[in-house]
């Protein structure tokens, strides 16, 4: 085995999300607010992990900091191979629009691009793919998430639902292993969410990794796990047996 499998076995057999020890504090004035206390926590690629809880107990800013959205004030967060931590601000970008795809609630597609060009950004700003290439995966991937007909479209000139599809498409733009989103079904309706719903298990089926915070009982009993914060601990880790899930 040459050196460079040998270091690509060891990879794969890592978590690709590990926090040690992670705290995270915000300043509110001149109070110090703690918001997560001493979280550890380990996710293998290929996993599909809910993050459930009531609101304001720590949910987002877990998913910010393995999102390398945020950074902890103490502790340590692997994620992708990459000491998150460690990273500057202008680093993590790059780390970010090489390594992950992010869902928002509220979608965040640029309003004056269309859904083609609003998925074009991020494989413009890795550049991993020549420019001819991004342009077939773009076409690709709004096939897949069944906006083809809508391609040229601006995001105010489609549904909420649709919305959310382009911005999935975008979030797979890079091929990356892990998608993080944070209440990706919590502006739709019931219909709505539950077509978004099933694109995140044909996904995960597909082998990515997912991370998402959600109030969606649905989408979070279909997840291979459930992590429950409260009060910014970890309050339960449950692995849920999915066997009874049929797939297409
Ligand atoms: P949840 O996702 O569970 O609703 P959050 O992680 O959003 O909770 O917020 C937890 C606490 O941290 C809240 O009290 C919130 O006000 C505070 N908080 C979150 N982000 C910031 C920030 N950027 N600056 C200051 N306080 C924040």
């Amino acid at each position: 085995m040459s050196t460079v499998q040998h270091y690509h076995l060891i990879l794969t057999m890592l978590p690709l999300i590990k926090l040690q020890n992670v705290y995270k504090a915000y300043m509110n004035g001149q109070i110090i607010q703690p918001v997560l206390h001493d979280i550890s926590l380990e996710i293998n690629a290929g996993e599909f992990v809910a993050i459930v809880g009531p609101s304001g107990n720590g949910k987002s800013t877990l998913l910010n900091l393995l999102a390398g959205i945020d950074k902890p004030s103490q502790g340590q967060v692997h994620v992708c191979g990459s000491a998150l931590h460690k990273l500057k601000e202008e680093q993590l970008s790059v780390w970010r629009g090489a390594n992950i795809g992010i869902v928002f609630q509220f979608f965040q597609l640029l309003p004056s691009l269309s859904l083609l060009q609003n998925i074009l950004l991020p494989m413009d700003f890795v550049a991993k793919k020549p420019r001819r290439e991004r342009l077939e995966r773009a076409r690709y991937l709004l096939e897949l998430v069944g906006l083809t007909d809508q391609a040229q479209q601006l995001p105010s000139q489609v549904s909420g639902g649709q919305q959310q599809r382009a911005a999935i498409a975008r979030a797979l733009a890079n091929d990356p292993q892990l998608i993080v989103a944070d209440e990706p079904t919590g502006n739709l309706d019931a219909e709505t969410a539950d077509t978004v719903f099933e694109l995140f298990l044909k996904l995960n089926q597909q082998g990515k990794t997912l991370v998402m915070v959600t109030h969606n009982e649905t989408l979070a009993e279909s997840a291979s796990r459930r992590i429950t914060i409260h009060s910014g601990r970890i309050y339960d880790d449950q692995i849920i047996a999915r066997s009874d899930y049929v797939f297409e």
